[in-house]
């Protein structure tokens, strides 16, 4: 409004500027030259006034024009608002969650890759703080060391946070008080998506993270529980992460993401978590000695370490008709999951257009 508001005067100028006083000029004329001369330059006023009016005319239509394109502009920026905000709702708020600071970066490092990239917020959560994992130290220097490693993770996976709870390694219990925390943790972040492990596990700590998650399934929408933070009015998708375990059920690979072109990253990112990846998890497997000492070398290694070796069956099939190309049978990399008979239920067909490929 300001601008055209302020293009108007100039309009006016314009119209009667050139025309130039009507009045004063018959009063100047009528003092000098009499009444001929009066009727004279009423004559003169008349044509000035046709003048005016042509010009006008003639000014009319760039002024349309000027307001068309201020309306113009008016709609192309409410349009513009209107898909920031469409693309902002659509923005995902991804929270994934793991016993231990370094398995969320396992099972969803890859897919976490490119829902960041796509800009969806995406945080990882560790229910404990790592202070068992290694052989040859502990405690409190443990977690510290681990810590640091999820930051140095995170920046390398590109995601938005990872978040490490204080609970002691290899001692989690699915308590009310670790539910209240997984609880706060979902509803803190305002979170979409909950993914987890299946509560069928070789590790009691990621046994009881799969519990854990499922208990807060239905509760981050209980107002009366957590009541410090509000509850969320929508409950999320709750998905689990790939695992290999039969009983009682083998997984159901819902949505498979195919991450060759981001395997190069995620290895990078793993990279960070040294000493899991060149100590402790080495030593488990007892191959301490095969770990390469120079730190290109090693992430080579870990590179081949961590990769599977054929696709399972299904496991391709579903590749090929999810991407729709015959090629990608050929991939080497992939993530699966499956979705969570809990919290909100959406159709397959919604769970595999939310996921990126
Ligand atoms: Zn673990």
């Amino acid at each position: 409004m300001g601008e055209r508001d302020a293009k108007l005067p100039n309009l006016r100028q314009v119209a009667f500027g050139q025309t130039a006083p009507p009045h004063m000029a018959v009063s100047l004329a009528g003092l000098r030259r009499g009444r001929r001369n009066v009727a004279y330059n009423s004559r003169q006023r008349e044509d000035a006034r046709r003048r005016v009016s042509h010009e006008a005319s003639q000014i009319g239509p760039p002024r349309t024009a000027r307001r068309l394109a201020f309306m113009f502009r008016v709609i192309l920026l409410l349009t513009g608002a209107l898909a920031m905000s469409f693309a902002q709702e659509t923005k995902l708020r991804i929270i994934a969650i793991g016993a231990h600071p370094d398995d969320c970066d396992f099972r969803f490092g890859g897919t976490a890759i490119k829902f960041a990239k796509a800009g969806h917020a995406v945080k990882f959560v560790s229910l404990t703080n790592g202070n068992a994992g290694h052989h040859e130290m502990g405690g409190g220097m443990l977690a510290m060391r681990r810590h640091k490693e999820t930051q140095e993770a995170a920046r390398r996976f590109g995601i938005a946070e990872y978040q490490v709870l204080d609970n002691n390694d290899g001692e989690l219990m699915p308590t009310l008080e670790v539910r209240k925390q997984v609880i706060r943790a979902i509803r803190e972040w305002r979170a979409d998506v909950v993914l987890g492990p299946r509560p069928n596990d070789y590790h009691p700590d990621h046994r009881y993270t799969g519990v854990v998650m499922q208990d807060a399934a239905y509760m981050v929408q209980v107002p009366n529980l957590v009541s410090d933070v509000p509850a969320l009015r929508k409950n999320p998708i709750f998905i689990y992460y790939q695992d290999g375990f039969q009983k009682p059920s083998p997984f159901r690979p819902d949505v498979v993401v195919a991450i060759d072109d981001v395997w190069e990253q995620k290895v990078n990112a793993l990279d960070a978590h040294t000493s899991q990846m060149y100590e402790w998890l080495p030593w488990v497997d007892g191959e301490l000695d095969q770990v390469p000492k120079d730190p290109a070398e090693r992430k080579k290694w870990l590179s081949a370490d961590r990769t599977r070796g054929m696709l399972p069956d299904d496991v391709k099939k579903s590749i090929v008709e999810r991407y729709g190309d015959p090629g990608k049978a050929a991939t080497k990399h992939y993530e699966a999951f499956e979705l969570c008979e809990y919290g909100r239920r959406p159709s397959l067909q919604e769970l595999r257009e939310m996921f990126p490929k």
